[in-house]
């Protein structure tokens, strides 16, 4: 391992650290950041928590909603250390989560291949990566933590990828040029998913986890200021229930699909943090969205999933253009001299590796001028001929032969043979609910894990993060800071009598009816298409003030007329999935307008937000650090009413601002 290079810049008290005024100038949050080194930091707050004693923890409860590699590492972790946990999934098991999907990789600096890498390098990258709208002393913890999870998956058996020696395997993702991404062919979400998986079976057979299924939360319950409890229906048979405990972590995943179109799996939803947000819980950044650069381009109107092809991808892959507007040639028939490798011409240092937003707006402007590939001519090549030709078809086949075979499944066409057509798509959401250091919301007692939280990606994240981040939160994190919060809190004893959970209650059942007895033409889906396509246009990968100030127009104007000529097939006390469409859809409305709400207000660009009054004379995101290094945490003030904004300044001590290149 290679030394750690931290330049050593005196600390702020901790007082000081992480404030967040109110507009009125008052503190209002504090993110809890410890002081000291920031290489220290992590290890101080651990011994400074407070612990509970083995034999009370069976005396305490905590609902963890979600079972994506975020919620089962937390419930199983936490169902360990003897803690009576309830996991909620609106899935039929856990192994369907949406993690399930992840491809790529995950990031560690183990610096297997000796090849520059360290926990500071990776936090270097991450900061700068996210374009410096990311804590500094979240990212250094996650950096040293992805350590622990390499060590902690290889202990449960999850089968990464190894060399021909035995040793676990690397390559490399986005916007860094050492090889760190572990990963498992091109399934590493699937097999990280079955370790966390495997490790809650073992609580449920122990008794300490109570697995609720096809449950979704739609509120939750605040008693005296904390979080103590959910509301949630049962999917199959309609029936509203009430869960109280003594913490609720909330771990449900991110809200890409309020484009509608996403590589998201098509149940991931906003719900659960939205329904948070109106109890209380600030939410941080909701427009730092991410469009992810290698998806299978739109190739019918009617299609109502995109897919992704992995980041990993782009480590062999070329991607290029025809030099011509309007070219009609077929790939193999564009000779080299008329091709346009754009990304190694104008990156060269990063080539086809730049990250995710760089290589997104490329491919925007190249299609934009007229030289799009494909039917709609909204695609780029993605081309392997010269990995095939250097490699061998083997090596090609046995790194990606899975993404390969979905993408002839999907188009018809052999990427071995003609290039892979790709367009960017909605796919991650670095916004979130805003959580301080341990992972809090502002809402007491209620923990944020996973994509679910703003936290650590800044304004754009870096490919192979995601998983490090959820499993980081997981296993690592929560179980240190749920505890002392149980430890240092005085919680009195709360029931589902209480008339918080009743008053809940009520109006959860109260906008199912309405749902139901709305009675119009239109189908969830029909809004929700029509929702996606103002969000893609205005608040997606180019955002202008008259944009976006269009959408805020017709966003209102379309939740009307949900909320008015909605039809719901079914009724409410059944399986009924355009129910659950329904009830979802309403609170994407919701989170949209909040979307652009936020995206008008920072008139910067940063990473995946890409305001297009605000460029470099080369077309780069061009960052205003005088006026914006905050997150931005937006506070729900009513229905009708107007959100109000808090800003938690953002400091760099340890990576000093720069402007981002890649060139
Ligand atoms: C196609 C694809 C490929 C990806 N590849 C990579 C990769 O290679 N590397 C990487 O680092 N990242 C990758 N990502 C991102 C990464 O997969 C996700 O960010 C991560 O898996 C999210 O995990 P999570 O535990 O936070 O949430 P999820 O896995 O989405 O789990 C959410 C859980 O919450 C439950 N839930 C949600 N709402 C409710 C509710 N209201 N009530 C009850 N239960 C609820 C769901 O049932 C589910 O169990 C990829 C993403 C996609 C879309």
């Amino acid at each position: 391992m290679l030394q750690e290079n931290i330049p050593s810049v005196p600390t702020k008290r901790e007082s000081e650290k992480g404030r967040v005024e109110t507009n009125n100038g008052t503190p209002k949050l504090e993110a809890r950041i410890p002081s000291g080194p920031i290489q220290e930091q992590w290890d101080k707050c651990r011994f400074e928590m407070k612990l509970v004693n083995p034999a009370n923890r069976r005396k305490h409860s905590i609902i963890v909603v979600g079972a994506g590699l975020a919620g089962a590492a937390a419930a199983a972790t936490l169902g360990q250390q003897g803690y009576h946990v309830h996991c909620f999934s609106y899935h039929d098991t856990p192994r369907r989560a949406h993690s399930i999907a992840a491809q790529g990789g995950i990031n560690a600096a183990k610096n297997y291949r000796n090849d520059g890498d360290s926990i500071f390098r990776l936090f270097k990258d991450t900061v700068k990566g996210g374009d410096y709208r990311a804590r500094e002393a979240n990212v250094y913890r996650l950096a040293q933590i992805s350590l622990n999870i390499i060590d902690q998956c290889v202990a449960q058996g999850v089968p990464f990828a190894r060399e021909y020696g035995g040793l676990l395997d690397n390559r490399s993702f986005g916007g860094v040029q050492v090889s760190r991404t572990f990963y498992a062919r091109g399934q590493t979400g699937q097999q990280l998913l079955l370790g966390a998986y495997q490790a809650l079976e073992e609580q449920l057979a122990a008794g300490t986890v109570t697995m609720h299924t096809r449950s979704e939360l739609l509120d939750v319950v605040i008693v005296n200021g904390k979080a103590r409890g959910i509301v949630t229906r049962d999917l199959v048979t309609g029936h509203i229930e009430c869960h109280a405990a003594d913490v609720v972590v909330l771990a449900t995943g991110g809200y890409s699909n309020v484009f509608y179109l996403s590589t998201n799996a098509k149940a991931s939803n906003c719900t659960a943090i939205w329904r948070a947000h109106r109890r209380g819980a600030l939410l941080g950044n909701p427009c730092f969205t991410q469009i992810h650069p290698t998806c299978i381009p739109l190739s019918s109107e009617h299609q109502s999933k995109l897919t992704l092809m992995s980041e990993s991808l782009r480590n062999d892959g070329r991607v290029w253009v025809p030099k011509k507007k309007g070219e009609t040639r077929a790939a193999k028939d564009i000779p080299e001299n008329e091709r346009d490798y754009y990304l190694e011409t104008r990156y060269p240092s990063f080539g086809n590796l730049v990250p995710r937003d760089v290589a997104s707006r490329n491919a925007k402007e190249v299609c934009d001028e007229g030289r799009g590939v494909g039917p709609h001519g909204l695609g780029v090549y993605l081309d392997f001929a010269d990995a095939i030709h250097r490699l061998g078809l083997q090596t090609v086949r046995d790194k990606y032969g899975n993404l390969f075979d979905i993408y002839l499944r999907i188009t018809g066409e052999d990427a071995y043979k003609i290039p892979m057509r790709i367009y960017p798509a909605p796919h991650y959401t670095m916004g979130g609910l805003w959580v301080d250091y341990h992972l809090m919301s502002t809402i007491p007692g209620l923990f944020v894990g996973g994509e679910a939280n703003f936290s650590d990606h800044g304004a754009n994240r870096l490919g192979a993060s995601a998983l490090m981040q959820g499993l980081a939160d997981g296993y690592f994190i929560l179980p240190y800071t749920v505890p002392d919060y149980i430890a240092s809190t005085k919680l009195d004893p709360v029931d589902v009598s209480d008339p918080a959970f009743t008053s809940a209650q009520a109006e959860v059942k109260d906008r199912i009816k309405k749902l139901v007895g709305i009675n119009g033409k239109r189908s969830p889906d029909s809004f929700h298409k029509e929702l996606g396509k103002i969000m893609w246009d205005e608040c997606g990968m180019a955002r202008s003030d008259g944009g976006l100030r269009k959408a805020l127009a017709r966003i209102p104007e379309l939740r009307e007329e949900f909320w008015h000529n909605l039809r719901i097939v079914g009724g409410d006390d059944e399986l009924n999935q355009a129910l659950e469409k329904a009830n979802r859809i309403s609170d994407f409305f919701e989170l949209g307008e909040l979307m652009c709400l936020d995206a008008l207000d920072r008139t910067e660009s940063c990473g995946g937000h890409f305001r297009v009054e605000s460029q470099t004379p080369e077309g780069e995101a061009k960052r205003d650090d005088a006026n914006f290094s905050y997150t931005a945490a937006w506070e729900w003030k009513g229905p009708g009413q107007a959100p109000a904004l808090r800003k938690e300044p953002l400091t760099f001590e340890y990576i000093p601002l720069s402007q981002r290149s890649y060139k």
